[in-house]
C-alpha cells in the first residue's frame, strides 16, 4: 500500500484577494485559537481508517497557514503524530504569503520540523499585485525568499499565475526572468481562473478590467514550459515543475491515487481505494460540528469500479511520464486501449496524446486542453 498524506486546512488570511473562491476568512487571533483547538480535536476523534495507512506527507494548505504561530503548527503536527505513524523523513510543507512572515518565525518553523514552503508569489508586476488584491509587493517577494533561504529552507515551491487581465507576453517574461533568478527548487504554475461571483469576475463583468486572453495565456504556458526545461527543470505534472528529484511528494498523491486524510473546513479525503469524503466549507458551521462531535463530515462518495478506471486515466495523465497501459491492466483487469479505442485515435490523430511503448502521455498541446482529453474518460 501507498503511504497517505495529511492536509491540514487554515482558512485565515490577511485580505481576500480579487479572484480566490476558497474557503477562508479573515485573520484574527481568537478565532485561530478557537480553529486550532478544534483541528487537534478533529485529528484526535479521526477514526475514518482503521489502521490508517503509514504517512509520510503532511501539508498545511490554505488560506494563508503561516499566519499561524509557531506554537500552533507544532501541536497540529503533535496531534498529527500521536494519531498517525508518521516516517522521520517525511515531507512537511507550509503554504506561505510573501510578506506575511518575519524572520524569527521561519527559523521557528523550520525548528519544529516544517522542511518545505510553497510560496505565493504569483506575480512580480506591483500593478497586477494591487489589482489582484494581493496583500504584498514584489519587494515583500524577494525578501521573505531571502529570509526562507537564510532560515534554511533548502526545498521552495513558488506558485505564478499566467493569463492575469491586460498581462502582456513581455511582461510575462520578465515575472520569468525574476522567479528563476530565485532559483526555487519548484514552480507551481497556473492559468487563472475567473470563478463566478468572485470580485474579479465582477470586475471584468463591469469593464473594470479586461477580458483574459485565453489564447495569450496558451503562449505563456509555452514561454514558461521552453524557459523552465532550458533552466534545468523537469515537467512533470501538467502544471508543476521541478529541479531533479524535487517533485512535490504530497501533491503527487492526488494524481497517483495514494491515500490522503484532510482535516479542516473544506477539507478532502480519499481512503486509497473505494471511498472520498470531504469535511463542511463553512467555519463556523464547521466548528459547531465538531465541538458537537468531533467530525464535520457532509459529503461521501463510494466510488464504482468504472469511477476508479476514470480517475486512474485523468489523474494518471496529469502526470507528464505518462500512463502505464500494464499497471492499468494489473489494477484492473482491463485493457485501456479496447475500452477506449475510439476516443485514443481521435485524440492520437489531434496530437493531443502520444504512445511511448508501455506508456500513455499528453502532449504539449494535450496538457493545454487536457481537460477536453479527460472528459472522455469520465
Ligand atoms: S492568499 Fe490565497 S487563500 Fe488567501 S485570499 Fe488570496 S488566493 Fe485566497
Amino acid at each position: 500500500m501507498k503511504n497517505a498524506g495529511i492536509y491540514l486546512h487554515i482558512p485565515f488570511c490577511l485580505s481576500r484577494c480579487s479572484y480566490c473562491d476558497f474557503a477562508t476568512g479573515m485573520y484574527n487571533e481568537a478565532s485561530a485559537e478557537r480553529y486550532v483547538l478544534n483541528l487537534i480535536t478533529e485529528i484526535e476523534s479521526w477514526r475514518e481508517v482503521e489502521p490508517p495507512e503509514n504517512v509520510d506527507t503532511i501539508y498545511f494548505g490554505g488560506g494563508t497557514p503561516s499566519l499561524l504561530t509557531p506554537p500552533q503548527l507544532e501541536a497540529l503536527l503533535k496531534a498529527v503524530r500521536e494519531r498517525f505513524t508518521v516516517s522521520a523523513n517525511s515531507e512537511i510543507t507550509i503554504e506561505i504569503n510573501p510578506g506575511s512572515v518575519t524572520s524569527d518565525k521561519l527559523t521557528a518553523f523550520r525548528e519544529i520540523g516544517i522542511n518545505r514552503a510553497s510560496f505565493g508569489a504569483q506575480t512580480f508586476d506591483d500593478h497586477e499585485l494591487a489589482r489582484l488584491g494581493r496583500s504584498h509587493s514584489s519587494n515583500d517577494t524577494r525578501q521573505t525568499f531571502r529570509h526562507l533561504r537564510d532560515a534554511g529552507f533548502d526545498n521552495i515551491s513558488l506558485d505564478l499565475i499566467a493569463g492575469l487581465p491586460g498581462q502582456t507576453m513581455a511582461g510575462w517574461k520578465r515575472n520569468l526572468d525574476e522567479a528563476f533568478s530565485l532559483r526555487p527548487e519548484h514552480v507551481s504554475f497556473y492559468l487563472l481562473e475567473v470563478h463566478q461571483s468572485t470580485p474579479l469576475a465582477n470586475h471584468i463583468k463591469s469593464g473594470l478590467q479586461p477580458q483574459p486572453d485565453e489564447d495569450l495565456a496558451a503562449e505563456m504556458y509555452e514561454a514558461m514550459l521552453d524557459r523552465a526545461v532550458a533552466e534545468g527543470y523537469e515537467h512533470y505534472e501538467i502544471s508543476n515543475l521541478c529541479l531533479p528529484g524535487r517533485a512535490a511528494r504530497h501533491n503527487t498523491k492526488y494524481w497517483i491515487a495514494a491515500p490522503y486524510y484532510g482535516f479542516g473546513c473544506s477539507a478532502h479525503s480519499y481512503d486509497g481505494g473505494f471511498r472520498r469524503w470531504a469535511n463542511e466549507r463553512d467555519l463556523v458551521r464547521y466548528s459547531e460540528m465538531i465541538e458537537q462531535d468531533g467530525k464535520a463530515i457532509v459529503q461521501e462518495t463510494l466510488l464504482t469500479e468504472a469511477d476508479r478506471q476514470a480517475e486512474a486515466v485523468f489523474l494518471g495523465l496529469r502526470m507528464m511520464q505518462g500512463l502505464s497501459f500494464r499497471d492499468y491492466e494489473e489494477l484492473f483487469g482491463a485493457d485501456l486501449r479496447d475500452q477506449h479505442e475510439s476516443d485514443l485515435a481521435r485524440f492520437l490523430e489531434a496530437g493531443l496524446i502520444e504512445c511511448n511503448g508501455d506508456l500513455l502521455r499528453l502532449t504539449r498541446a494535450g496538457a493545454l486542453l487536457s481537460n477536453e482529453v479527460f472528459a472522455a474518460f469520465v
